[in-house]
């Protein structure tokens, strides 16, 4: 896969991922006005823990994604960030954000 083919499939997740988050925050805000419509807050409080849970850990895809799109910008990409040591392209493949090689996984 070329750079810009990469870079291109990132900027993608990186916009797939922004919205994903943004919708779920906003998601939050808007069914906790709701609040005393829904009988059964426990089971929307549950909802807002997952949603919030979820929003973290797209959060952290996120911030991974664009950690690998500044490693393309300076030139590290497909580097191990411990021993220097090129990542190969099937790790690579499988796991575009990886900053480590196969040992330092
Ligand atoms: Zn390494």
């Amino acid at each position: 896969m070329s750079e810009t083919d990469r870079r291109t499939n990132l900027v993608a997740e990186q916009e797939r991922l922004a919205a994903r988050v943004d919708e779920l925050e906003t998601g939050n805000d808007a069914s906790h006005s709701f609040d005393d419509n829904f009988a059964d807050s426990a089971q929307v409080a549950a909802e807002q823990g997952e949603n919030k849970s979820l929003a973290s850990r797209l959060r952290r895809e996120l911030d991974e994604v664009e950690a690998a799109l500044s490693r393309l910008d300076d030139g590290s990409y497909g580097t191990c960030t411990e021993c220097s040591a090129e990542i190969s392209a099937p790790r690579l493949e499988a796991m575009p954000t990886a900053s480590t090689c196969i040992d330092h996984a």
